[in-house]
């Protein structure tokens, strides 16, 4: 097929990093594009998503997504445009979500593809507030944590991606108090005039177990948990009877190298008969249409605050990632290639 791109820059995992990824654990390769074959399409990606799940696919473990393939390219969400297709339903020009992010080109199976609009919202809307993390916010609190109108909520990670759509969604569904916590000033003060936060604090300032109770005196009925260590036991202690953690992420841990010790308190459970649930963003997709309908509407209305850090060009895809590990994000992460 003429007109086609020859070749596409793919990220590929070479060594499973120890503790931190390094830069020298991945290596920006070009591989030969083809023409897509029958029921496939070929996207050129316009916009591909670093989440702090891909952390897990490096490590050679049995987890609920098979870990990446050395010197394979790795996979992850992403949204483009249709440039070739053999796949009934999808015409050149069409946008779609699909799974083959961290490369130029992607030759996509269209059983695996959705078609995006683009008229909507902007594209790279469907890899965050709008897709896989607005999802995981929504149904996490919504559901897992069975939020209801006047329960104090408290969420760690909260100007990221999930954290500041958690803290959002509880203050529009009419939470008595909304805590978050980040990992600089400037995120706390955007976490209050930006997104209309109750009270937030610094975690690196001080115990998080003093300044959850500073924040929320009378205590927490859920707790929305992005980062696991010690955020998760100082919110077991600020817990009041009957509360519940929605457990959605660790990332305070995801680059250790011995197990993490639990958390000490969790002796409390019993006496306040709290419910901890893990939350897999996955078990929630019969929510989808609800998710996108109630969310598109308030970012319309304009009750609903969302960002995003974008990182221009393939050859920083590693480097997004890393930042995003490190806190360089506030809102979501995105790699763009429309440069
Ligand atoms: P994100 O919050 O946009 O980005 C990660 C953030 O984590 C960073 O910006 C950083 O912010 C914070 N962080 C890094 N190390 C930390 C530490 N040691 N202590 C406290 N905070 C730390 O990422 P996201 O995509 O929204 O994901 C948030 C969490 O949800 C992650 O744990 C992720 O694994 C989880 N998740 C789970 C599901 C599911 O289905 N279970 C789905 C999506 C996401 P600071 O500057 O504030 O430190």
């Amino acid at each position: 097929m003429s007109g086609l791109p020859a070749t596409s820059r793919e990220w590929h995992l070479v060594a499973r990093p120890q503790g931190w990824p390094a830069p020298e654990d991945f290596a920006l390769r070009e591989a030969p594009v083809s023409a897509p074959g029958e029921g496939r399409i070929l996207v050129r990606n316009l916009h591909f998503s670093v989440d702090p799940y891909m952390r897990g696919r490096m490590n050679d473990v049995k987890s609920y997504v098979d870990p990446y393939a050395l010197d394979r390219p790795m996979e992850g969400g992403a949204v483009g445009e249709v440039i070739a297709s053999e796949a009934e339903g999808f015409d050149v020009g069409d946008h779609v979500l699909h799974g083959l992010g961290w490369r130029e080109y992607a030759e996509v199976e269209a059983r695996h593809a959705a078609k995006v609009d683009a008229c909507l919202a902007p594209l790279s809307y469907y890899l965050g507030v709008l897709g896989m993390p607005g999802l995981t916010a929504y149904a996490g609190l919504l559901e897992v944590a069975s939020f209801k109108e006047g329960d104090a909520v408290f969420v760690s990670g909260a100007a990221g991606a999930v954290g500041s759509l958690v803290g959002q969604i509880a203050r529009l569904k009419g939470a008595s108090r909304v805590v978050g916590s980040a990992g600089s000033d400037e995120k706390v003060r955007k976490l209050v005039e930006g997104y209309g936060f109750d009270a937030a604090f610094n975690y690196k300032s001080g115990p998080v177990k003093d300044q959850l109770k500073k924040a929320a005196p009378d205590g927490i009925d859920v707790y929305f948990d992005n980062v696991g260590g010690e955020h998760l036991e100082a919110a077991i202690s600020a817990l009041n009877v009957h509360g519940r953690a929605a457990l959605c992420g660790m990332i305070a841990q995801y680059n250790d190298t011995e197990p993490a010790p639990g958390p000490r308190n969790l002796i409390q459970a019993i006496s306040k008969r709290l419910r901890l649930q893990g939350v897999l963003v996955g078990d929630h997709y019969g929510m989808q249409q609800r998710f996108v309908e109630e969310v598109s509407g308030w970012l319309r209305s304009g009750e609903m605050t969302y960002d995003e850090t974008v990182v221009e060009g393939i050859e920083n895809g590693v480097e997004a990632f890393l930042g995003m590990l490190r806190g360089a994000n506030t809102g979501k992460m995105i790699v763009s290639l429309t440069r």
